[in-house]
Order: C-alpha cells, then structure tokens, then sequence
C-alpha cells in the first residue's frame, strides 16, 4: 500500500503542445548541460528537457535547467533603452541610437577630462564566448581603458591564478570522465550536490560502479559531507595549512612519485623545506584537524592508483585562495596525479561561461590566454585587429574588487556593468552604495531592468537573454558547447554582441577595427587566433560542436574530437616545461572571531537560485522551494542566545547588519553561522572581504559576527 492508496495512479505528463525541440546549452552553471527547448504551434517556448545523448548530464537536467524556458517571459525584463541625468530622477524610455550616442559620449568626455582608465568596464561569466571576445577588443582595441575586469574575480580568480603560478597557464586541466577512473576524489570547499547537482549525479553514476574512497574537507556538514567516507570540518580560512601537512606526511613517509618529481616539476628543494615544517601535530593546532586524520588522509591519497581533487568556492574565497590552489596543484603534483585518467586538479567553475571569459575576453590580457605583459603577443594581437601595438597598456589595470575602491578615491569616474550586479552580489553593500552613488556616469547592460544596481544607473541596456541569440559557452571541463537561438529577443532588447559592435561604430578607434556582423564570424577570427596554442578551437565549427554535443579543448584543425585532459605528456606551460612546486607559508591574515563578534561567518549556494537571483528569482518553482533568506546556527550555540528555531535573528559585524529567518541544525558548528549568498540586502550587508594578495578575490566565506535576538518578530518580518 503506497501510504495509505490502495492503487498506483499513473504518473501523467501533461501535453504542452511541443511541434519542435531546439538544441542549446544552459546559461547557468558551468557544469554545460545540454538542454532541448520545446517550442508550441505558436513558436513559444514551454518546455525544457535534457538532451540523451549529450556526453555531460546525459538526459539529466536539474532544477534550474528544468525551468530555464521560463526564462525568456519572466518578469523584469528589459523592453527598451532608458535614460535619466541623475539616479535619483524618473527613467525615460529612448531608442538604441540615442542610448549608445549618449553612452559613447559620456565615454568619450570622462577618458578626455580624466584619462583612458578614468572610464572602467566590469563584465561577467553569463554572456557568450565571442561576445567575451567582442567586448575584449572594443575595451582593449578601441575604448582603451586598461581598467577592464569580469566578476569572475569574485569567484574564480584563485583558480586561474593558482594554475598560472603551478602550471604557467590557466587551464582545468582534468574532465568528469576522471571520476570513472579515479581511486581516490578529495573535495576542498566544494558541496557539490547543491552547488553543481548534475557533476554530482555523474560522481554517483561511477561510485555505483565501482566503489572509492570520497573525502570532503569542509567546516560545514554539507550534503556532500553527509555522503563523504571521511569529512574533515577544517577550521576556516586554514586550507593551506591541511595541505601542506598531507604533503608533509606523503614526502615523510616516502609515498611520493619521485620520478614525476625529478622529470616534470621544478623548485623541489624549497618546497620539500618549507614542507618540514608542517607535520601533522603542529597543522592540527591551526587547522582543527586532528593529526592521525591527516595522516590517513595522506596515505589514501597517495598510495591510490589515481587520485583527483576538486573544489570550489571554499577554496577561492579565502584570503589564501590562489595559495590554496598551488597547495592542491602541489599535492597532485608530488603524488603523479596531473594529465592521466583519474588524476587531477579539477576547479569546479562557477557561471555557465566563466571559462569563456577567462580564456577570450582580454580583462586578465588578450585574448586566447595571451598577456599584455609580453611583447610579443601585444604585437600579435594588434596586427590582427589592425591597430597600434602602443595603443595597448603593457600590464593589466585593476581587478573588479580594486575599481569599486578607485571609485571612492575619484581615480574612476565612470562604469559599464555588463550583466552583473554587485549591489547584491559585492561584499560590504553600504560601501558599494556610496560608491555607486559617487559615479558620474553609470551604464547598465542587463537582461533585466529590475536588477537592484539598477537603481544607480545613467543609462539602461536591455540585453537579450541566453537562447534568445547564438554562441558558444566552456564548461568546468574545457567542453565548448553551443546556445542556439531559441528564441527572438524579448521587446526590444538586443544581443550583448550587437551592442558591443554598434558601440564600437561611435569611436574614431572603431573605425580602425574590424568587427564581424555575426557571432559565427567572431567564433572563425577566435579559430584562427587559437591554432596552435593550448587552447585550440581550429578544429571546431558551430555544427561540429551541436554534432558532438560540446568539443574540448584543444581540439585541432584535422581532429575529430577534442582532448580530455591537459599535460598528458608531462610538459607545462612554464618557459622550461616544468610545473613549479611552490612553498606555502601560511599567514594567518583574516579577520577572527573575537568576544565582541564571536562567530563564524559563512556563506554558499542553495540548489534552486542561481547567483543574486536575477533570474531564479523570478521563476515561480525555484522561489517557491526557496522563498527567503534564512541562517542556520548551532542549537547549542542557539540556546545561550536564547534565539529559537524559526524566528527571526539580527546578524551584526563591524560592517552592518541583517536581519534573518534562524534555522536551528547540527550542519554547522557551534561556533559558525551560515546564509546563503543569493539574497539582496542580506549576507553581504555584514560581510567583509579582504582580498586574497595574488588573486584579489575576496575572502566572502570568513567573517566575525555577532547573533542577537530580536524582541519585536512583526517588525522583523516586514
Ligand atoms: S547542473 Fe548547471 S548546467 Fe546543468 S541544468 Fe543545472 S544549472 Fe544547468
């Protein structure tokens, strides 16, 4: 008896009228599910599905991707081009022409009174791969700022930078296929199954296969804690410590892979002295885990045929985030584990084209992972997009987290916020506020007119959405797959690529530079630019990539398919091939709980929304599971407080305050709270953010704050 019926009613899927299924890939995460959009005899779009025979979800889809056609009708959108002189005035509603002349205008005014960089640009890891080039070249080719960044400096920065001082590059340099082949998966700060729901389905399929050891290192019982066979709840912020300890003992005890050592890696001796000193007695002083745990976490991971690590924010957002990265690159470097099946370091990529920006869109340099510190590849770039190798600065500009301060000091008069939202999504949210306030002229490109930075802005873009325009996105695993056009754009909004190459048209620089009419001609300038180095794309085409359902890089002119794995043979990209082993000192450089603000504070993702809920926010199954803010807090710790299940809580630090639903459970410790990320005016009014020294990511999951209990629940709830 099925609890209580006495009969199985069929399950009944109801008939939503589909006459034809469009390929396309999701435009949230950067797991890079394959996904059919079904279209009605109206050619609207009702439903969605995982494609079968796509090589990474196979079929499978998880919430966000289920609803993602919900996307195209959902409410907020931008219809037309809006205006205004002050932010505090009334929107008027324009046209195109009259929006990108004033746009191209107060460019040009702010770089003529106050210098090139005086006007900064900050995109995102939500738009296509040759829209990320397209931007590039019109930032770097023609406006000239050098002050030119991604929000991906707030999520994948150490990655990139971690690979770059380990390996000479940036580059995942593993695939999901390792999980078949592994003996051995360490996860760093990673709660895959809410973070990356459909990874984790294929970490599932090859654990059902065949059984392996499954570490999780995480200060939270999140719910890949609870599945792990060992978890190890780390003190915050103390990664690098752990890790350098489980190389201590791997190099003590004589597990390591010599032979890799001595033929591919460099700098041994310093690395094996800085090592000594981080025995297991000493590191569980500082990293809270005991020193026999460290030990046999050494031994599994280094007696296993293979062995892969993983990781996400847990790892990147920390004052020693890219130190962190090395210190993963490192233990998989002594122990042989970089380029074969089953060993790796997989950073597990945040937005569903973070890696296209990191490799096309020039914010770090120029595009196809070139520098703007070497000669010769600013000469390169020049002469192919027909402009003055001078015109290029000769080192990067500013980080996104240090434009918003040279706002406040006056340095930046003027910013173009291109599908991002650091109202909600910046740590400290009263800072950003003024800053935003300071600017004298803003520009917001976005799908969505009711974005809260919104609020701040001169001038209004209303972006076309995901599938209502054609490119290609880069999955965690260098898989390049393909967003077809599903829909037209909503009202009269455009494609990022379109505005970028009308803008372009209003700068007397502009009229140097070739820009292609399409994306597909961008994609083909992207090709020739990508052969022969490491990532290339010059075996790829728009219908090779749909065929395959995704290419990896490097996939060759000439080859059928791409490569799964990066340094296979051994050799690096560091000018001597060799991948460097780098000494870890370990500072202990955040701020702490103290008496006056005596708890952890810490912060990730929930399954249903999708960064500041921009989107996810507005469909109506994914609000509906996930509605409010909430912090989970320790009931002992709750009890002293006398805070209850349930009720609301005042969350204070020494940047502000917000108020919060309480959830009581044993997931965290007694003296650590946490809250999603996703709300506005919640987490980030209190947290702090220093920034990590080599990455200038900040360190959004480690904060001190205090709980208090509010006497007035009506008032809190409002
Ligand atoms: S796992 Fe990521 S890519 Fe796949 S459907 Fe969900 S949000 Fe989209």
């Amino acid at each position: 008896m099925l609890f209580g019926r006495k009969q199985k009613n069929p399950i009944r899927i109801p008939d939503k009228g589909v006459v034809e299924w469009k390929y396309t890939t999701c435009g949230y995460c950067s797991t890079g599910c394959s996904i059919e959009v079904g279209l009605n005899a109206e050619g609207r779009a009702v439903t969605s599905r995982g494609v079968g025979g796509a090589h990474v979800n196979q079929g499978k889809l998880c919430l966000k991707g289920i609803f993602e056609h919900e996307l195209f009708r959902s409410a907020g959108r931008g219809r037309v081009p809006l205006m205004r002189d002050h932010y505090w005035d009334e929107f008027q509603e324009t046209d195109w022409d009259t929006a990108l002349d004033r746009v191209a205008g107060e460019i040009q005014r702010i770089q003529g009174e106050h210098g090139r960089d005086a006007f900064a640009i900050v995109s995102t890891g939500q738009i296509m791969t040759e829209e990320f080039y397209t931007l590039g070249k019109l930032a770097r080719g023609v406006i000239g700022t050098n002050n030119y960044d991604g929000n991906t400096t707030l999520c994948m920065s150490s990655a990139v930078s971690g690979y770059k001082r380990s390996f000479g590059s940036d580059g995942p340099p593993g695939c999901y296929d390792d999980f078949e082949h592994t003996e051995c998966l360490l996860a760093i700060g990673s709660n895959l199954p809410e973070q990356h729901p459909i990874i984790f389905w294929r970490l599932k399929q090859a654990l059902e296969k065949r059984k392996f050891p499954v570490i999780v290192v995480d200060p939270r019982v999140t719910m890949f804690a609870q599945m792990a066979d060992i978890h190890l709840p780390i003190s915050p912020g103390t990664d690098v410590v752990l890790l350098n300890s489980l190389a201590h003992v791997i190099l003590d005890e004589g597990l390591e892979d010599r032979a890799y050592m001595e033929d591919h890696t460099s700098d041994i001796d310093a690395f094996e002295a800085e090592v000594a000193r981080w025995d297991p007695d000493s590191a569980a002083q500082i990293c809270g885990i005991d020193a026999d745990t460290i030990r046999n976490v050494a031994r599994t991971y280094a007696r296993a045929g293979a062995a892969m690590t993983i990781w996400t924010m847990g790892i990147n957002q920390s004052t020693h985030g890219s130190d962190g990265v090395v210190g993963i690159n490192n233990l998989n470097l002594i122990t042989g584990n970089i380029g074969k099946p089953g060993g790796t370091s997989l950073s597990i990529t945040g937005q569903a084209n973070a890696m296209g920006t990191r490799e096309w869109s020039s914010c770090s340099g120029l595009p196809g992972y070139r520098a703007l510190e070497k000669e010769e590849d600013r000469r390169e770039i020049a002469e192919f997009w027909g402009i003055d190798p001078e015109f290029f600065p000769k080192k990067r500009g500013l980080f996104q987290t240090d434009i918003f301060p040279a706002i406040e000091s006056g340095q930046i008069r003027g910013l173009w916020l291109i599908a991002t939202n650091p109202m909600t999504s910046m740590t400290n949210t009263a800072r950003i506020r003024r800053i935003l306030e300071k600017l004298d002229f803003l520009v917001v490109q976005d799908a969505y007119a009711d974005v809260e930075t919104n609020e701040y802005s001169h001038v209004y873009l209303p972006a076309a959405i995901w599938a209502e325009k054609q490119g290609c996105f880069t999955n965690t695993e260098r898989r390049v797959n393909l967003v077809r056009n599903v829909q037209p754009p909503y009202a009269e909004s455009k494609p990022d690529f379109w505005i970028f190459t009308q803008m372009a048209k209003r700068f007397e620089q502009g009229k140097k530079v070739t820009f292609p009419e399409t994306t597909e001609g961008a994609f083909e300038e992207m090709k020739k630019l990508s052969k022969g180095r490491m990532l290339d794309y010059s075996g790829m085409s728009y219908e090779k990539i749909e065929k395959n359902r995704g290419l990896q890089w490097p996939c060759r002119e000439g080859d059928e398919t791409g490569a799964p794995r990066l340094y296979t043979g051994g050799r690096f990209q560091h000018p001597d091939g060799r991948a460097k082993l780098i000494p870890l000192p370990f500072e202990d450089n955040n701020e702490r709980p103290d008496e006056e603000y005596p708890l952890w504070l810490n912060s990730g993702r929930v399954v249903e929304h999708f960064h500041t809920r921009t989107r996810t926010g507005k469909i109506g199954n994914l609000n509906k599971f996930s509605p409010t803010p909430y912090m989970e807090m320790n009931p002992d710790a709750a009890r002293k407080l006398g805070i209850e299940h349930g009720k609301y809580a005042r969350l204070v630090s020494r940047r502000g305050d917000a108020v919060v639903l309480v959830q009581l459970t044993q997931r965290v410790p007694p003296d650590m709270v946490f809250v999603p990320f996703h709300f506005h005016e919640c987490v980030n009014r209190v947290s702090l953010g220093l920034l990590d020294p080599h990455s200038r990511q900040p360190a959004f999951k480690q904060c001190a704050v205090r709980v208090e209990a509010i006497e007035d629940q009506t008032a809190a709830a409002v």
